[in-house]
């Protein structure tokens, strides 16, 4: 693969909150929200790795949609690289996740064109870069090299099984050099093995391209393999673990 191909991106999230709007009442006036994300501020270096470590309902989710610019937030500012994400018009977004961000959904068959073969997914990830950034995209099929996946270029990616779908996810979130990756729970599918593999790739990526990784997981290895970890509670960021037996709400997952 080519070099460092792009400066790491730093991530400022500044008061951030989100409410959802729990539907109308009969009046049609708004019956309740919902506090999804509680005042949070979190700073993300340029190249460092961080992971928001949190039970189920706790926010993850919404914090990544918010960083992917999918979501708006009901308040609060979101700078990416020194740009105010949350003044951003739609299509500055859209330019902004097509050129700087790499996102890996949970679900990998959901990052992946499943007809495609695996190389032209790849090729498809990288089809928004204009010209000056394309020759310093990293070559498909070296990628792929280090991934594993050179064998399976040719394959359908829907005939991949799940660990290889996952790895390709990551491979496609490589693929556009982006300063910032974004990964929800990227090892959630996966076995021990595979698991570990993500991991240490997700890890070669900021350590050999300069790429910021913010990935929420609840799985206590996966965040132990990151630069820094910080923790989520009922829509609460904290730099400090919870303490063992506070109560962290009925969707917490089971142990
Ligand atoms: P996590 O990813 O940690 O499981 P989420 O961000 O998905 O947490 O959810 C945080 C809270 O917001 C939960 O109480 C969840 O039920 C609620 N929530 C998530 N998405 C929506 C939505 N679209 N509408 C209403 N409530 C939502």
């Amino acid at each position: 693969m080519n070099g460092p191909v792009r400066a790491g991106l730093a991530l400022s999230c500044r008061r951030l909150t989100h409410a959802y709007r729990m539907g109308t009442d009969e009046d049609g006036a708004q019956a309740a929200t919902l506090v999804a994300l509680d005042d949070v501020s979190l700073e993300v270096a340029a190249g460092e790795s961080v992971a928001v470590l949190g039970p189920s309902g706790s926010g993850k989710s919404t914090l990544m949609s918010i960083l992917a610019g999918l979501l708006r937030p009901t308040s609060g500012r979101l700078l990416i690289g020194g740009d105010d994400v949350s003044a951003m018009s739609q299509r500055d977004l859209l330019r902004l996740r097509a050129h700087g961000v790499g996102v890996i959904l949970q679900n990998p068959a959901r990052n992946l064109l499943a007809y495609a073969t695996v190389l032209d997914n790849i090729r498809f990830a990288q089809r928004g870069v204009r010209r000056p950034r394309r020759g310093q995209l990293p070559d498909p099929l070296s990628l792929l090299d280090r991934l594993g996946l050179a064998d399976f270029a040719e394959r359908r990616a829907g005939r991949l099984s799940g660990g290889e779908q996952q790895r390709l996810a990551v491979a496609i979130g490589l693929a556009n050099a982006p300063g910032l990756v974004l990964a929800d729970e990227p090892t959630s599918q996966l076995d021990a093995a595979n698991r570990e593999a993500v991991v240490a790739l997700l890890g070669r990526a900021t350590g050999e391209f300069g790429t910021t990784l913010v990935a929420v997981t609840h799985d206590p290895e996966v965040a132990a393999a990151l630069g820094r970890t910080v923790h989520i509670v009922q829509g609460r960021l904290s730099e400090d673990p919870p303490r063992a037996g506070r109560p962290t709400g009925p969707l917490e997952d089971a142990p």
